[in-house]
């Protein structure tokens, strides 16, 4: 790797130089199965011919004109994913922690709009967000907020999963919004008790909060539902949602219902990218190719097939604490620090993610074949179990 980038990211020693479907090749062609799908972005593969058409399509007729103008698939786009999720209105970013930014501002108008000067968010312990000002302070993560203050005012953090604890913040006035992921998912893939976010929705009906769900890493199929709050029957305030919505594509979106959709006013928000013809050809394309083939309910078949695998493969295996997933957001918790692993299974060819250091995160795409399955179970298995001899 060259100097001439910032010293962000703590690389791994390879770059590929092509991919299809589930698989990867990198410059040398060796050939990598991706468990991990660019961080839960191409969730229809690499490579996909229909995401690769619009893209095609839409490069040659029309790429950005601004939001000086109407833009007619940033329209057709947000019409799909209201009426795919129930919300009423979209507002289009270019990422999640710009998306995440959307809901912040609109928590800080519903706030402000009813007198409380200091308006409140409350957010979770191993939570994240994203990495501008608000979002990495929103983010429930000391190493994400180290040497970057000062932070942001106007979060109270309370644990995950831990309904009482907002229910305990009930009495303050100055609480306008509760900030939320349905399953954390760099905070150790945490899926929440099965009252947890219903519990939310009443305490937020019962106080005027927003209910805002971060999805950017659980929406678009992931969980085996198209958004996750679908498996609740309930409906947030505000949802945002970036990663796969575009397949690789950059577009974030924050959508929000009833009241929370009538915030905005012209001036108050803006972007001069969000929503371009192009991004939003790509998540027309995204949604249409979801819903027809309902794919949401090929992650769940997967994912159920992953942890049933691994629970088969590694029920001997000591250091196993537990194996858990919601659809194709899958995490092996293994009673001691594993990051090494990570440059391990890449040696052998599997792209695999470890996060709050002891939890083995899978992300696959939902294109991955029944064979691909199997030969990762198997081969990550071994690999788990031999790190653990
Ligand atoms: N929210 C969640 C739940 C995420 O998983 C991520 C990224 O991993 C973000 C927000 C930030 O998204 P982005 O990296 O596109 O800004």
């Amino acid at each position: 790797m060259t100097d001439s980038l910032m010293s962000t990211y703590a690389r791994l020693p390879v770059t590929f130089a092509k991919g299809e479907g589930a698989l990867l090749w990198d410059e040398n062609g060796k050939e990598y199965v991706d468990a991990i799908s660019g961080i839960a972005v191409c969730s229809l593969g690499h490579a996909n011919a229909d995401i690769a058409k619009a893209i095609a399509d839409q490069a040659s007729t029309l790429v950005h004109t601004s939001n000086l103008y109407g833009i007619a698939h940033q329209q057709a786009l947000g019409d799909e994913l209201t009426r795919l999720s129930g919300m009423d209105k979209a507002f289009f970013a270019n990422s999640g922690a710009e998306a995440n930014e959307a809901a912040i501002k609109l928590a800080r108008l519903h706030g402000n709009n009813q007198g409380i000067e200091e308006p409140q968010i409350v957010v979770m312990d191993n939570s994240f967000h994203g990495r501008t000002m608000a979002t990495l302070t929103a983010t429930g993560n000391a190493k994400v907020h180290a040497g970057f203050a000062p932070l942001v005012q106007g979060f109270i953090r309370v644990p995950y999963g831990d309904l009482d604890a907002i229910k305990a913040l009930a009495e303050r006035k100055d609480v306008v919004a509760v900030l939320v992921e349905p399953v954390q998912g760099e905070g150790g893939v945490n899926i929440p008790p099965a009252d947890y976010l219903p519990g939310i929705r009443q305490l937020c009906d019962e106080n005027n909060w927003l209910m805002m769900l971060d999805e950017i890493q659980t929406g678009m199929s992931r969980t085996g539902k198209l958004f996750a709050f679908q498996h609740y029957g309930i409906t947030p305030d505000v949802m945002t949602l970036a990663k796969a919505l575009g397949n690789g594509m950059p577009i974030g979106a924050c959508l929000a219902n009833d009241k929370a959709a009538e915030l905005f006013a012209p001036g108050n928000h803006g972007t001069t990218f969000g929503g371009t013809p192009l991004a939003c050809r790509v998540g027309l394309e995204v949604c249409r190719l979801m819903t027809e083939d309902k794919l949401w309910e090929r992650a769940e078949e997967l994912g159920n097939a992953f942890v049933a695998g691994f629970e088969n493969a590694l029920k001997d295996v000591d250091g196993i604490d537990n194996i858990r997933g919601q659809g194709l957001m899958i995490g092996i918790q293994l009673n001691k620090s594993c990051g090494p692993l990570v440059a391990q299974a890449l040696e052998q060819g599997m792209l695999i993610n470890v996060t709050a250091d002891n939890v083995i995160r899978l992300l696959p795409p939902i294109v991955m074949t029944d064979q691909q399955v199997q030969e990762l179970i198997e081969k990550l298995s071994t690999l788990i179990s031999d790190f653990l001899s």
